[in-house]
């Protein structure tokens, strides 16, 4: 079962980044309203995400690092809701490494903690903890060699916790993030008021009035959002936020999509800066197609395209671009 797992692991953790999408996940799913993040060399040597969510009672604990419990299928593929239901992420992190999960259910007078090292499980025990999870990870791929060679320099898996980081922030504005560590300068999130708010906290002050708003619909599927004004444009494209459903996704048809709404107003060589969200029926979308859940299956990709390309022209071509 630890090979499986390790095997697993690798298909949804890739980096230390996606890590840290799987655990921020988990506490967005317990219902925090306070995350926070800290890293030590890139995520390599630790990643700590601390969430004052529901908790996981003693009883669970052990059960949440088995392959494939997940607590979260009761309503069928079809009805995701949460944002985690393989069950895999905790499995797969304690395999490739040093995991200890703290958590102190809610209601419960006692907190629990769990180890397991490379696969090898410890506890739970009684710990000290005053709400929430505390989900610690060390050492990551230090013993796989397989997959210890694909991480990158410190400095680059490190940006690209934050880059993850920003775009969860954004998905949840309600939620207070803060991320910190030795490898970063500290990045803090105060929970937002609104939509509007969060944009500013990531996207900067200045975006709001550098952009233009979108709100087009086809066949019920929802485009909604700020594009960047031209001049506004990036050297490259870590300013475009794309969410599905609200997820935050990396695909390529939404990004050609939108390279394709700039194409008349936009130098080739620039990138846009811009915060889409796609609304749609659940069963016209297919999320699961990769464990790492940022690439997605349109039923019908021609349909989503032209609805991003056509409401981009549409809102330049009104304000006069
Ligand atoms: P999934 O999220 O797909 O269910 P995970 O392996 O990510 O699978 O997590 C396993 C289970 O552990 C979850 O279903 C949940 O019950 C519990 N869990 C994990 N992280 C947290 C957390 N931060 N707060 C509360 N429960 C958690
Ligand atoms: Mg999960």
């Amino acid at each position: 079962d630890h090979l499986i797992d390790q095997i697993a692991a690798g298909e949804v953790v890739e980096r230390p980044a996606s890590v840290v999408k799987e655990l921020v996940e988990n506490a967005v799913d317990a219902g925090a309203s306070r995350i926070e993040i800290a890293t030590a060399g890139g995520g390599k040597t630790l990643l700590r995400v601390t969430d004052d969510g529901c908790g996981i009672p003693e009883d669970e604990l052990a059960l949440a690092v088995r392959r494939h419990c997940t607590s979260k299928l009761s309503g069928g593929l079809e009805k995701i809701a949460t944002l985690g239901f393989r069950g895999e992420a905790l499995p797969s992190v304690g395999s490739v490494a040093r995991l200890s999960l703290r958590s102190r259910a809610e209601g419960n007078g006692e907190a629990f903690e769990i180890l397991v090292d490379h696969g090898r499980c410890e506890g739970p025990r009684p710990t000290a903890l005053s709400r929430g999870t505390v989900v610690e990870v060390r050492d990551l791929f230090q013993k796989v060699p397989a997959r210890l060679k694909f991480l990158k320099s410190e400095r680059a898996e490190s940006s690209a916790i934050t880059d993850i980081v920003r775009r969860l922030a954004l998905a949840e504005p309600e939620i207070r993030f803060e991320i910190s560590g030795p490898d970063r300068t500290a990045t803090v999130f105060p929970a937002a008021r609104d939509m509007g708010e969060r944009i500013g906290q990531v996207v900067g002050e200045d975006f709001a009035t550098n952009s233009v708003a979108i709100d087009a619909e086809r066949e019920d599927i929802r485009l909604t959002g700020l594009a960047g004004l031209p001049t506004f444009s990036r050297g490259n494209s870590l300013q475009q936020f794309l969410f599905v459903n609200g997820r935050p996704v990396r695909d390529k048809m939404l990004v050609s999509a939108l390279r394709g709404g700039y194409a008349d107003v936009m130098a080739k060589d620039r990138h846009p800066v811009a915060v889409l969200f796609l609304t749609l029926d659940p069963a016209l979308v297919d999320v699961n197609v990769h464990p790492a859940k940022a690439d997605v299956r349109f039923r019908d990709p021609g349909l989503v395209r032209g609805l991003i390309v056509g409401a981009l022209r549409q809102a330049f071509a009104q304000s006069g671009l």
